[in-house]
């Protein structure tokens, strides 16, 4: 990566570097960075926006180490609820707690009372309700690649997992769009503020297209959106007519999104020893991939366990034939844990590997526990961009939180805390760390000839970091600081002059 000591800007792109227009333009504002460093503005590969935003507001269960300090945590919340509003919280992980155990609606009961009260596991793949909240779905609950947890009397437990858990998410617990986009208001500041220009978002489920567009509309969107939207879909967009890249430069539908599977710490991953849950086979996978082909659509495939990682690579190699050819950026997000022989096939089929560096060190106590004896081939990111895969970097906020310089962190030294980096093997280099953080998610956006890098021609789309993370040792990655940042040439935080 080459540097240069000045750059020109001219509206929203870049001009030149090192000197060669800035004294040709009209009237030059300078800015002296003080030794400061311009990188491309970060991306975020995978981000549930409008769900972070508004998860800034609910009860965070994320550091509980027992049921009985989540349970205060929710006593303290519950007098502050309005008469029939929800109760809503998320962050709980039981394989952080000890004593290990479940949690029963009976535990919520005791100090919630009536209000109705839903918790969403860490990652999203279990919901933990009272019984006032069971109430609301009146005895229907099942659904298909649904669990709904029974106690030893038959009786819902109050954990739903998986299809159970969204259903009821999506029946029940919706919060309104002002609701939505008040809180992403809040969370575009926040996001600029560390540093992002760009977002890959997931919440095409909840109607995330509309939510931006409203902030377009106040002129609140200040940073560039590459949309999902849920495959079920793709049949209504070939009615319509639509492809993917429909949109503007901050706003564009991009891709499909599909599940393959649940998760390592639901235990819903699907493994080669024939666990977990399947959401969606091979063959069918391979079917959505054909359909969304012949629409021009990509698809991003959640696939977590190594068996749902074969069969998703299989199904992209089965029909490379068919989106190839139309250029189409596939993915496969998560990538969590791989056979040896899977892993240098992202490389070979074109797959981009979606991953998130900060899963990694946050996960690595379960993983050991769930994944004990594989945890080699788990997280494997160094191993995937030595292949020659395209590694794209995100935070799954509101799993992560969404902060691209704590991804960065976490990919290069593999540890959160003051133990020894796990697995070190798989540390990425910072270099690394920066292209799948900056240059990968512009290349699956299709903006790899106007974003990710500071060259003439290019959107001027930058961070302004206190150091440079390329020329200082790995620990001093934790201190670097973002100063401000420009999306296509506006400063959208902390202009300067900067002390
Ligand atoms: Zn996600």
């Amino acid at each position: 990566m080459p540097a240069a000591h000045a750059l020109a800007i001219a509206g929203e792109r870049v001009a030149g570097g090192v000197g060669t227009h800035e004294t040709a333009l009209p009237s030059p504002e300078r800015v002296d960075l003080g030794g400061r460093c311009v990188l491309p503005g970060f991306s975020d590969a995978h981000v549930h926006f409008p769900t972070w935003s508004l998860a800034q507001r609910e009860i965070r269960l994320e550091n509980t180490h027992s049921l009985e300090e989540a349970v205060s945590l929710v006593a303290e919340a519950t007098g502050s609820v309005p008469e029939g509003r929800w109760l809503r919280g998320r962050g709980w992980r039981s394989g952080d707690w000890s004593p290990a155990v479940e949690p029963t609606r009976q535990a919520l009961d005791e100090v919630t009372g009536d209000t109705p009260t839903a918790l969403m596991a860490r990652d999203y793949h279990s919901l933990w309700l009272n019984s006032a909240a069971l109430a609301r779905a009146d005895g229907d609950l099942q659904v298909q690649g649904g669990v709904v947890e029974l106690d030893e009397r038959g009786e819902p437990t109050g954990v739903l997992r998986e299809e159970a858990a969204w259903r009821f998410r999506d029946r029940h617990l919706l919060a309104s769009d002002d609701e939505f986009v008040d809180a992403m208001r809040d969370g575009v500041k926040l996001a600029v503020s560390r540093g992002v220009t760009a977002v890959h978002d997931k919440d095409g489920w909840l109607g995330a297209p509309r939510l931006w567009q409203r902030l377009v509309d106040e002129d609140a969107l200040q940073l560039r959106v590459w949309q999902s939207l849920p495959h079920e879909h793709v049949g209504r967009l070939e009615e319509l007519g639509l492809s993917s890249g429909l949109g503007d430069g901050l706003l564009r539908l991009g891709y499909l999104k599909v599940f393959m599977d649940g998760t390592l710490g639901s235990e819903t991953a699907r493994l080669m020893d024939g666990s977990g849950v399947q959401i969606t086979g091979r063959e069918e996978l391979a079917e959505i991939i054909r359909h969304g082909a012949r629409v021009g659509w990509p698809v991003a495939v959640h696939a977590i366990g190594d068996l749902a990682n074969r069969e998703a690579l299989d199904a992209f190699e089965e029909t490379r034939g068919e989106w190839a050819p139309r250029g189409l950026r596939q993915r496969i997000e998560h990538a969590q844990l791989l056979t040896e022989e899977d892993v240098p096939r992202f490389g070979v089929l074109g797959v981009a590997a979606s991953v998130q560096f900060s899963h990694a060190p946050s996960d690595r106590d379960i993983a050991d526990r769930i994944w004990a004896g594989n945890t080699d081939r788990a997280y494997a990111y160094r191993s995937l961009a030595d292949s020659g895969a395209l590694v794209a970097n995100g935070s799954d906020a509101p799993i992560e939180e969404l902060d691209p310089l704590a991804g960065i962190c976490a990919g290069v030294l593999r540890t959160l805390d003051e133990r020894e980096a796990w697995h070190p093997e798989q540390s990425v280099g910072v270099e690394q760390a920066l292209e799948a953080t900056i240059v990968a998610p512009a290349w699956l956006a299709r903006d790899e000839r106007q974003r990710g890098k500071l060259i003439p021609g290019f959107l001027a789309d930058l961070v302004v970091l206190d150091r440079d993370p390329v020329a200082i040792p790995p620990e001093e990655l934790p201190d670097v600081r973002v100063v401000a940042t420009m999306l296509g040439g506006r400063w959208a935080h902390n202009a300067p002059p900067w002390d």
